[in-house]
């Protein structure tokens, strides 16, 4: 394995067996993950890995073949801040500047406020939509919206994450600083 030349240096995400993420791993280890069949290959990134006997996409994002339990798990609190933080304070219907939040499914229609159920907009989008969903207005969400929950932060530290990981980060894509993330944990 040692003739491995990863071509990113943002390493691969790994997900557990139930598609939780996990950690990020040097591409090299993620291969070697995946050559003694200990991890899939879910996502490729740019580029192959030569081994000895096998040329291997470079992994980008990999899943463990067998569950491993991780014990920790943080929990983020709902506030406005935290909303903001995981939208990146772009609204989440035009991709503008969001200084409200908007209910996907209005409140007053018996939408829940919870993670899933709200996003960071911009105060024009949220006064038209108004007492509506999306789909009434033609609108589609970019994401949808989930618990910024532990693994995410846990997971990417201060790393600057590699724009294909945030699908399974939970993170909107292409929008990516953790640094920003992690204030949803003030
Ligand atoms: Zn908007």
């Amino acid at each position: 394995m040692s003739g491995l030349r990863p071509s990113t240096s943002y390493g691969a995400l790994v997900l557990n067996a139930t598609y939780e993420p996990m950690c990020v791993v040097s591409v090299r280890r993620a291969a070697v993950l995946v050559l003694a069949a200990k991890a899939t290959a879910v996502s490729d990134g740019d580029g192959f890995l030569h081994s000895a006997r096998r040329v291997l996409p470079t992994p980008c994002v990999v899943r463990l073949t067998r569950y491993v339990r991780v014990p920790y798990r943080a929990h983020i609190g709902m506030t406005r801040r935290a909303i903001f933080a995981r939208d990146r304070g772009v609204c989440a219907y035009c991709d503008g500047p969001a200084e409200t939040i908007d209910h996907v499914l209005p409140r007053s229609r018996g939408g829940p406020h919870a993670w899933e159920n709200v996003v960071a907009a911009c105060a024009r989008c949220n006064h038209r939509k108004g007492d509506r969903t999306p789909a009434e207005m033609g609108w589609r969400l970019r994401t949808a919206p989930v618990a910024p929950t532990g693994p995410a932060w846990r997971v990417l530290g201060h790393r600057t994450p590699d724009p294909r990981w945030a699908s399974w980060l939970g993170l909107p894509a292409q929008r990516t600083d953790p640094l920003r993330l992690g204030e949803a944990t003030a």
